[in-house]
């Protein structure tokens, strides 16, 4: 499918130099997700673009999704929707709050509706949408962040991207992607894209369990793609969406000494896992290492007071 500007336009491929990285002799470079859009980037745009397509085809008169106070997804399905001419519906998790997120989905004309912690835990029972669909009919639902094997495909298509701004490190090749694991939606698309060409690591941004190892090798199942070729580890430092100190300060250290910014919930979380790996010897010296920069800045907005608080602390 073409995509109009400015998401049609070569991935930024970066060099990744990090003193850690260097002492190991791992060659790293990073996929600036993140810089795609202003507004709309990151794995959410990529895990919307099927989606998107699947509203034209249908005609759709709007979109409808879910998320909390400072969902990505919901953040990308608003910019999407006010880029592409649609209208958009959010049903938030808990009660009415204010936050960067929250602002920026009313500015961009986000109809937004607050279903409490009970209300936003019913979102998988057979009747949850009925009357969402009778009071937005028309509308097309894009599952929570993004995902379904929809979700998955439009990350698949950021494999050949990739191949093609490998010259823009002057590497014609690279042996393994890592990249912040949620739903593994992401991670499944990169899997189905690589066909077993590369192995996918995927950190995961909260403790390990089934629901995500079994939504991967689901979403591969209906690609129709081996279940295999990837890795899921532990990134998540004691709980999703917990900060300390030490991350507080490597998010700091990281923009400084590579120029990358970093989320505290997804990519630093991530980059202290491969830390932890490098330095442990588990990468081979001369590997090849492609970090997908997953974006989630936007949402850093909300953490900044409390990460200086860490790092002043
Ligand atoms: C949502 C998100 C992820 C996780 O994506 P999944 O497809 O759910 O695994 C990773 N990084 C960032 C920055 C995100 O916003």
């Amino acid at each position: 499918m073409s995509l109009p500007p400015p998401f049609d336009a070569p991935l930024i491929l970066q060099p990744l130099s990090l003193d850690w990285l260097q002492r190991s002799g791992v060659e790293g470079a990073v996929l600036r997700l993140d810089l795609v859009d202003p507004e709309l980037s990151g794995n959410k745009w990529f895990k919307l673009v099927e989606h998107l397509q699947a509203a034209r085809r249908a005609d759709a008169s709007g979109l409808i999704s879910l998320g909390g106070a400072h969902s990505n997804h919901l953040h990308a399905v608003a910019a999407a929707g006010r880029r592409f001419g649609l209208a958009t519906v959010g049903l938030l998790r808990g009660h009415e709050q204010e936050t960067p997120t929250v602002s920026d989905l009313r500015a961009w004309g986000m109809q937004l509706h607050w279903l409490g912690y009970g209300g936003y835990r019913e979102r998988n029972q057979p009747t949850f949408w009925e009357p969402w669909q009778a009071r937005y009919p028309g509308f097309y639902q894009i599952p929570e962040g993004g995902g379904g094997v929809l979700g998955a495909l439009g990350c698949a298509a950021l494999v050949p991207r990739l191949q093609a701004s490998l010259g823009s490190v002057g590497w014609s090749d690279y042996d393994v992607i890592w990249l912040a694991t949620g739903t593994g939606t992401t991670l499944a698309g990169l899997v189905i894209g690589e066909a077993g060409r590369h192995r996918v690591f995927g950190a995961l941004a909260g403790p390990p369990s089934h629901a995500v190892s079994a939504g991967v090798a689901r979403l591969l199942a209906q690609a129709g793609v081996a279940d295999g070729g990837y890795e899921l580890l532990d990134a998540s430092r004691g709980g999703f969406g917990r900060f300390d100190k030490e991350l507080a300060q490597f998010i700091l250290a990281t923009e400084r000494a590579a120029g990358v910014p970093l989320d505290p919930i997804y990519t630093a979380k991530t980059m202290m896992a491969l830390r932890l790996y490098v330095e442990r010897g588990y990468v081979p010296a001369g590997t090849r290492l492609v970090f997908v920069h997953t974006g989630g800045l936007q949402g850093r907005r909300a953490a900044q007071g409390q990460l200086q608080k860490l790092i002043d602390g």
